[in-house]
């Protein structure tokens, strides 16, 4: 038997004192009782239960909290798991907001995974088959270019792996153009060299040739690596080899796309995709699963059928494998409908426009001072740095970030100009009447203390909140720079588009020397000559 939950309300001290607003503390046991609490205990167990009960009538004993609302302060501060989250920011793909959200067919999927399956089993045979088959072969049917797929982890699983089965103490080429960083302090100089394999910097940041690469192609070579910056442009005096001159060379072309576009797609014109480079003759292909593909974190590996077999059969390939509910969500994204990622990308402004200002018009029908502004999404997660999509959002005070985040229905907008915009693009409109209710709950609730933090869920604190770039910045780290004071000024700079006027220097060494890197980020003009027109438009921490 557990100590006895009602000792404090026996407290002769309390029954004493009958004008005493604590006597209406009510008994724990009585709070216990409550059919929400007691649901809540079969998910996180009775003790978290009981600990948040006594928390809230501590509160209640000290008039912080009125009787009546213990069950729900009790609710609200029990231990739980990743919570669902509206996601207003218009950053489709939102890294701190968990990428891509997946579609009914692959949450279905994923739920029908969840128990015993038969992911390495043939019923037919009753014997041990392939693990995840059938993914892998719906991944080669989605991009016939590919002679064979394999699945890992995520897009730096995949990198590892191939780096680790390839170029193992040897070198692996690559441009200088492309030594990046993509997002959270996370480079992939540094992923690629953990492997043991050695780098081979080529050419200069604005400029790599074929005759750069072919120079240092030798016995030494593991492969060459090209790598999409997915998340900053570089233009002006620049030139890049494409895959098509690199396959032209021995050595066998592993490109990183990212971004998990499996064919081209005339939305996003500029972002590479799997069957467009392994046709240029790429021999293998590495890219993520929660991007563009709309998936499960994921790594997705296509290409040259022996090679992709050399990385199945290495050992490092069972410690990268993905459980049977990844391989149930990529499957069902492969072969199912749109997904919300796709659903999101496409919607056309006017419709967003007109959905937007019906619930607008809600909300001011209950005195909410709420208007409707126009405004930017951008793909965020790595992706697609330039495109921005046009975009209408509610506009609301500040004020009202920080209590819609923290809500029953976590809203998560962002701050512009000392406004809180929330785009509706990303929120299914299923969920519609979720938002209306969570925007009157926070209207009613007590005014936040000044939301430090939502300098960085705009993640412009005021820094060239328009700019598209800036968003995708905000796409980054909402978290992080929550967390550490420190880090919201550095975000702040992040969040600035870079402009390099003039050529940028060349540099000795590792491009993303931190000099160059601080140039870019902070938006001053470099150094060098006044020829060129460089322009390198950063989209920050994107991935
Ligand atoms: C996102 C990205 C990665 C890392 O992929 P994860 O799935 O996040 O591990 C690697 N390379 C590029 C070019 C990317 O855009």
């Amino acid at each position: 038997m557990p100590q006895d939950p009602n000792a404090t309300s026996r407290d002769p001290h309390r029954t004493a004192a009958s004008v005493d607003p604590r006597r209406r503390v009510p008994r724990t046991d009585a709070v216990l009782a409550d059919p929400q609490l007691i649901a809540a205990a079969e998910t996180v167990g009775r003790p978290a239960v009981k600990a948040a009960v006594v928390a809230a009538l501590q509160r209640v004993r000290e008039g912080e909290l009125p009787p009546a609302g213990a069950v729900d302060a009790a609710l609200a501060a029990l231990p739980r798991g990743p919570r669902p989250v509206l996601n207003a920011t218009g950053v489709v793909l939102h890294t701190n907001l968990g990428r891509a959200a997946l579609s009914t067919a692959a949450r279905d999927a994923v739920a029908a995974a969840s128990g015993h399956t038969d992911v390495e089993l043939d019923l037919e045979t009753g014997r041990r088959a392939r693990r995840g088959r059938a993914t892998l072969a719906a991944l080669a049917a989605a991009v016939p270019a590919a002679g064979d797929v394999h699945v890992v982890n995520n897009g730096a699983a995949a990198l590892v792996l191939a780096a680790t089965a390839l170029a193992a103490g040897r070198e692996i080429i690559v441009s200088r153009g492309e030594m990046v960083e993509i997002g959270d302090g996370f480079r992939l100089p540094d992923l690629l060299e953990s492997t043991g394999a050695r780098l081979r910097e080529v050419g200069t940041t604005n400029r790599t040739t074929l005759d750069d690469y072919e120079r240092a192609v030798g016995p030494q070579t593991g492969f060459i690596l090209k790598v999409h910056p997915s998340n900053f442009v570089i233009r002006g005096f620049t030139s890049d080899t494409p895959v098509t001159a690199l396959a032209t060379l021995d050595p066998p072309v592993v490109a990183d796309i990212g971004s998990g576009l499996l064919r081209p797609d005339p939305l996003l014109p500029d972002e590479p995709d799997a069957t467009t480079a392994l046709t240029a003759g790429a021999a293998l292909v590495t890219a993520s699963g929660d991007k563009l593909l709309g998936g499960p974190q994921a790594g997705l590996l296509l290409g040259d059928t022996s090679l992709i077999e050399r990385l199945r059969r290495h050992p490092l390939a069972r410690a990268l494998r993905v459980d049977k509910l990844t391989l149930a969500a990529l499957q069902a994204t492969l072969t199912g409908p749109l997904t919300p990622t796709w659903q999101a990308l496409r919607t056309d402004p006017s419709s967003l426009r007109t959905r937007t200002e019906a619930v607008r018009a809600r909300l001011a029908a209950q005195g909410i001072p709420v208007t409707l502004t126009e405004s930017v999404a951008v793909v965020g997660g790595g992706g697609a740095p330039e495109v921005t999509l046009a975009s209408w959002s509610l506009s609301l005070p500040e004020s009202y970030a920080h209590t819609l985040r923290t809500g029953a229905t976590p809203v998560v907008g962002r701050v512009e100009r000392g406004r809180l915009l929330l785009d509706l693009r990303c929120i299914p409109t299923t969920a519609d009447p979720d938002l209306f209710a969570a925007i009157l709950a926070a209207a009613g609730a007590p005014t936040a203390p000044a939301p430090t933090v939502a300098v960085t869920l705009g993640a412009d604190g005021g820094v060239g909140a328009t700019s598209p770039s800036a968003v995708a910045a905000a796409a980054e780290d909402v978290t992080s720079s929550a967390s550490a004071g420190s880090d919201v000024t550095s975000r702040a700079s992040a969040a600035r588009p870079a402009v390099v006027t003039g050529r940028p220097r060349a540099t000795s060494g590792a491009v993303v020397a931190p000099d160059a890197e601080d140039r870019l980020h902070a938006g001053v003009p470099g150094g060098g000559g006044t020829s060129g027109s460089g322009v390198a438009s950063g989209s920050g921490a994107g991935a």
